[in-house]
């Protein structure tokens, strides 16, 4: 079999048996299927030899290349000792480990860490643990959750309800909790002169006011602090967080951080929240938890949410909470050894130039770009917003799926861009090089005129 053959023959095996996330599976009668044989750095290799940039990191997972060899090692080292073990009852060296150093790197206050072993399941996590944490003390009507508009915390039942994003949520509509929807502080919708303070700050009082009226049957706020990544990228200041800090500490509900997608340095610093300087009730952690390896997640809380199901076991008190992978000795390994390079390569640190590099490239090739409405940026994260008319920001149709040009043309090219409706991001795993960027930028700015020819 020829290595074309290969790369077409798994393709037609994997169409009649697999069904693929968050894809119209019909697509795939136009759209080939793309396998991929193994994985190098920020490289995916097909089995036709053809190269792929991972520009999203797969997910927004992968932090320091595929086929890492520190985190290689480190996995294959736990593999002779314990792939797997109840957590209930039972403990290991690398759950133990893991816990001491989130607890150290989380802002100062999150002392226990809860695991599930996927970013939907923490917020579940986090949901269940908050109401019940009020019902333990005796405050059963704060029930309800306030969410942003365009915020997303995942797709099982609970945290799709406490997200907004229309296309995922709408249709299971009938089978979600009722949650209390307020204004995003997205800049992208800042008036002119307006800086993000000055746009997050205003935006605050639809939250004020909604905790105002609220504070007595809600339990907690969640929120993507920073950057509403699946959203279409969209951002917005820290001072935001500080107000949404203070106002909930001041109306007794607890504030809830999903990290998911900005924790472990996307935003900037490791985690999105130091920007605010303020440390939440609860701190949802996956994706690069792991490096991008192996599906963990975790759920930081304080001592007083702790003592609050700490108890007699006949109150009935207890988080009976459980999933069977909880706590992977070996996804643990491979977190502790994603710890090890951030702490010995002063990744952040890195990460500075290389965001400012970013930048540039892209603003090199599509900063007076005429359907380009906005180029923004978090730390690692950068996006374009593309429309029909830059002055007006008026949007082409969704129906014309124009981001699967830019889709399509990337892959021919050999870079795995995945816009978001009509915003082209970048988030690369942190071994990309300044050369890798400009190719990236380039790539986007030949997409973006096709899209919108
Ligand atoms: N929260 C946020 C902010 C996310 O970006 C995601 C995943 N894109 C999730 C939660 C859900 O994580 P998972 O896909 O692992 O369930």
């Amino acid at each position: 079999m020829t290595r074309n053959a290969a790369n077409k023959a798994l393709a037609d095996r994997d169409l009649a048996v697999v069904w693929h996330p968050c894809t119209q599976m019909k697509d795939h009668e136009q759209l080939p299927m793309v396998p991929i044989a193994r994985g190098e750095g920020v490289w995916l290799q097909d089995f036709d030899g053809n190269r792929y940039l991972d520009a999203v990191s797969s997910w927004w997972v992968n932090l320091f290349g595929h086929a890492n060899p520190r985190i290689n090692a480190a996995i294959r080292t736990q593999l002779d000792s314990l792939e797997h073990v109840i957590l209930a009852g039972f403990t290991h060296e690398p759950v133990v480990q893991l816990s001491e150093r989130l607890v150290r790197l989380a802002p100062a206050g999150l002392t226990r860490c809860f695991y599930a072993d996927n970013g939907s399941s923490a917020v579940e996590v986090a949901v269940k643990m908050s109401f019940h944490f009020w019902l333990n003390r005796g405050q059963p009507a704060k029930r309800r959750f306030i969410t942003l508009a365009n915020s997303y915390h995942g797709e099982t039942l609970g945290a799709l309800a406490v997200g907004d994003v229309g296309l995922y949520k709408q249709v299971y509509q009938p089978l979600l909790m009722d949650v209390i929807t307020v204004p995003s502080p997205d800049c992208y919708h800042r008036e002119a002169g307006e800086s993000w303070e000055q746009h997050s700050r205003r935006m605050f009082e639809a939250m004020e006011h909604t905790l105002a009226e609220h504070a007595h049957e809600v339990a907690a706020v969640i929120i993507e602090p920073l950057v509403q990544c699946a959203g279409n990228m969209r951002m917005y200041h820290p001072a935001y967080l500080a107000l949404l800090r203070e106002a909930c500490d001041r109306h007794g509900v607890h504030l809830i951080a999903d990290e998911i997608a900005v924790g472990f340095g996307r935003s900037g610093t490791m985690f999105a929240c130091e920007q605010a300087g303020i440390r939440p009730d609860f701190m949802c952690l996956s994706k690069g938890l792991t490096g991008g390896y192996l599906p963990l997640s975790v759920v930081l809380t304080t001592d007083e949410v702790y003592s609050a199901f700490y108890d007699d076991y006949a109150r009935l008190s207890a988080f009976l909470h459980s999933h069977s992978y909880t706590g992977n000795p070996l996804a643990c390994a491979a977190a502790l050894a994603t710890l090890d390079i951030f702490a010995s390569d002063d990744v952040i640190t890195a990460n500075r130039s290389l965001a400012a590099t970013m930048r540039e490239a892209v603003e090199a090739q599509l900063g007076d770009h005429p359907n380009v409405a906005e180029i923004r940026q978090t730390g690692m994260i950068l996006a374009v917003e593309w429309v029909k008319d830059r002055r007006t920001r008026e949007c082409f149709d969704w129906r014309e799926r124009r981001g699967l040009r830019l889709y399509q043309h990337a892959l021919s090219r050999g870079a795995l861009l995945r816009p978001i409706g009509n915003v082209v991001y970048f988030m690369p795993p942190y071994v990309i090089t300044p050369g890798q960027l400009g190719f990236l930028a380039e790539v986007a700015r030949e997409g973006i005129d096709l899209a919108c020819a």
